[in-house]
């Protein structure tokens, strides 16, 4: 069975359809793309599957409990926003032991998994600085760092690249897959860089106007696309 499920998913606001008829299944350990132009719905698939957006109509099960009407804190998901959401006024290590505290984790245990989780960003030294002192793409590790140390059983990835340069953007590409990897950590990754979702993801989910056009590997959404829309939209089509 997969490990997450989403089943006839809508969602409409007022008269708005948003995201029509959604559906997909996501292997344990498996790193998904959603890619659309801005405004195809995407973020709105994974404020449902984090559980900040109630679905008009449709399902949504993570290893194999139904969550579709659970609050957020109650599925155990990891979320990475597009930039700027550290606390500003706690540490790096404040930021990311925050979830363990939250939910009481004892303080020894809070210290010797915030120093795991800066380990495996890369930032080891950093604990005690404050956001400001970070460079953006030092902030979205430790956003990383943040959304994992509670070990998620999702984590979910809104555009967690698209504020920062271009050289930074390439190289968290590898970084991220690599945690993400070693981990083995089940990940839904929202992008509208058609150049990320291809290089970073073992499916893409191609969206258009609130649609899934088409699920499938990088190399059948770059070789076979299966609407005109895709492969205009991955860049096959002049
Ligand atoms: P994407 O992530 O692909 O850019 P979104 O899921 O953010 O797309 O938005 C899809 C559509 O839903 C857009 O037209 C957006 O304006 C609309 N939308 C998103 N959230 C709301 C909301 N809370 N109320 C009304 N419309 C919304």
């Amino acid at each position: 069975m997969s490990y997450l499920a989403l089943t006839h998913l809508e969602k409409s606001f007022g008269t708005l359809r948003v995201v029509k008829d959604f559906n997909l299944t996501v292997e344990k350990g498996e790193f998904i793309s959603l890619l659309g132009p801005s405004g195809c719905g995407k973020t709105t698939v994974l404020r449902m599957v984090a559980g900040f957006e109630t679905p008009t109509t449709g399902t949504i099960s993570i290893a194999g409990k139904e969550v579709t009407d659970l609050k957020p804190n109650q599925r155990n998901i990891g979320m990475v926003f597009q930039a700027y959401a550290l606390f500003p006024n706690l540490t790096v290590a404040q930021n990311v032991g925050f979830g363990l505290k939250v939910k009481g984790t004892p303080r020894a245990q809070i210290a010797k998994r915030v120093e795991e989780m800066l380990a495996l960003i890369g930032l080891p030294e950093l604990g005690n600085r404050y956001p400001f002192q970070l460079s953006g793409g030092q902030q979205q590790r430790v956003a990383l760092a943040r959304a994992l140390a509670p070990k998620p059983s999702v984590l979910l990835l809104d555009e967690p690249l698209s504020a920062l340069d271009a050289k930074v953007r390439v190289s968290l590409r590898n970084e991220i897959r690599a945690i993400q990897r070693e981990l083995g950590i089940t990940t839904i990754f929202v992008t509208h860089d058609q150049e990320e979702a291809l290089s970073m993801s073992d499916r893409v989910v191609v969206m258009h106007e609130g649609i899934a056009d088409q699920v499938g590997t990088p190399f059948d959404i770059y070789n076979r696309p299966a609407t005109r829309f895709v492969a205009g939209f991955v860049g096959t089509l002049n």
